[in-house]
């Protein structure tokens, strides 16, 4: 399978960090706010991704953060005079009820900015001790200068500006691109305390300590929306690769825009339109035709009427199971081998090149009308039914059919607690060798490995792993 990979500028074949294991990240919502259809591309294309994944036989562990710590936060929270937890709280449930209409499936692990906050501060710590970030004015600033290969991922080229500029007086900046990595509080702001005084981590600090945590040094893909490859990827890769002195991800994936009227729909323009807004008139699966129905890196224009035609297409497509009773829906996709090899074919074909989900969507249609040929015998008409949701589903359509839930992952929740259980006797093993307790140090490890966790260490702390299957 090949991915186009924003880092080189080119498709390349896709290869895992570990064969049928992938790991992914990709960046999620800052909760102030429902989320606009813009977003919902991302978000959608990136769950389609990893079900492609799974689909190919391979686990995946996709790690999507959301953001409960940001300055748009705490000036909703002041200007509708609540608390930040409240705003943050608030829409959280929001993004979980837009998901679950979406039709999207929830990540492995969705982790909170605010429940990292002492990872977060260990290491920009980290980072100021070997001289890539410097404290000024209560703030910590990352000295892009520190890092080489700034600017490799979003081609991006800093001009050399030094601090005393005859543009800028008083900067507290060495370099006008070194970026914040802790943000001073001002009165009444939510803070926690740190080596710098009270304050807040900086965005792109929150997503490569959380990606670090829950995927490792380096991960297969990261991903996001194309107006995150700079400043914010480009600035958690300088972070990431300064400390491990590896990639951070192995492939970078950057979804394109959805446009009004050629102009990018964001919130700063005020020119979008709430996910929420739009379910009310289109169904989840006319509005998941309407993002898949392009690459993913193209832009698209959103207009009135696009959605009608993508309602019209999509009930084409589910005119096919009309008619099966409740056994029948119950059984779909479980049904034994299905003969139509070629659109199984055509159909990875698209999806591996680079997720061609146009290309998907189109093997979808040849089915329908081959379910649809007159004099069809029923053994093949429910052999292609079969395939049509099966191959759908890939791509997340039919939801309605059965009855998954977003909300409902419990097994997730499950991995999600685990992670917090380890890192909890990962910390005490830590205060044991502290304690010069090698007895105990050793016990916890000896227990975790028994259970088939490995942990390592290094100079950088603890990290963990589960122990491969031999
Ligand atoms: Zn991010």
């Amino acid at each position: 399978m090949r991915i186009y990979n924003t880092f080189t500028r080119k498709k390349e074949e896709f290869i895992p960090i570990e064969s049928g294991k992938i790991k992914m990240y990709s960046c999620g919502p800052t909760v102030y706010n429902y989320f606009h259809i813009g977003n919902a591309r991302a978000f959608l294309f990136f769950d389609v991704v990893r079900r492609y994944f799974e689909y190919t036989g391979n686990e995946v562990i996709y790690v999507q953060n959301i953001t409960d710590i940001d300055d748009k936060i705490i000036a909703k929270a002041i200007s509708e005079k609540t608390s930040f937890e409240e705003v943050a709280a608030k829409y959280i449930s929001a993004f979980y009820e837009d998901c679950d209409a979406l039709g999207i499936n929830k990540p492995s692990f969705q982790p909170k900015a605010s429940e990292y906050i002492k990872e977060m501060i260990d290491f920009i710590s980290l980072l100021v001790e070997r001289g890539y970030a410097y404290p000024s004015n209560s703030d910590v600033y990352f000295s892009i200068n520190s890092f080489a290969k700034y600017g490799e991922l979003s081609g991006k080229i800093i001009e050399e500006q030094r601090t005393g500029a005859r543009v800028e007086e008083n900067v507290s900046k060495r370099h006008p691109a070194d970026f914040t990595l802790w943000k001073a509080a001002k009165p009444d702001e939510p803070s926690w305390n740190s080596p710098w005084g009270k304050g807040r981590p900086g965005w792109h600090t929150e997503c490569v300590v959380m990606s670090q945590k829950l995927l490792g040094k380096t991960f297969d893909i990261h991903g996001g929306g194309s107006d995150l490859a700079f400043p914010h990827h480009e600035n958690e890769r300088a972070q990431a690769e300064v400390v491990t002195g590896q990639p951070m991800a192995n492939y970078w994936m950057h979804n394109g825009f959805i446009n009004i009227d050629g102009t990018k729909m964001s919130k700063s323009l005020d020119n979008f339109f709430l996910t929420r807004d739009v379910l009310q008139k289109y169904s989840p699966d006319a509005v998941r035709f309407f993002f898949l129905s392009k690459h993913y890196r193209s832009p698209i224009d959103y207009n009135v009427g696009i959605l009608d035609e993508a309602e019209k297409a999509v009930s084409n497509l589910t005119a096919c199971f009309e008619g099966l009773n409740e056994a029948d829906i119950n059984s779909l996709g479980n049904n034994g081998a299905d003969s139509f090899a070629k659109y199984k074919q055509d159909f990875s074909d698209a999806m591996d090149d680079d997720f061609n989900t146009a290309k998907a969507i189109a093997v979808l249609f040849d089915l329908s009308r081959a379910i649809k040929v007159n004099g069809l015998d029923t053994t093949s008409k429910n052999e292609l039914i079969n395939l049509l949701y099966k191959l759908g589903k890939v791509l997340g359509f039919f939801r309605k059919l059965n009855n998954c839930s977003y909300n409902d992952s419990k097994a997730n929740n499950n991995s999600e607690l685990t992670v917090k259980l380890i890192e909890l006797l990962i910390n005490y093993r830590m205060e044991a060798r502290d304690n010069k307790n090698w007895v105990k140090s050793d016990q916890i490890r000896d227990e975790l490995s028994a259970l088939g966790i490995i942990l390592k260490d290094d100079k950088n702390g603890t990290t963990w792993d589960l122990k491969k299957n031999n």
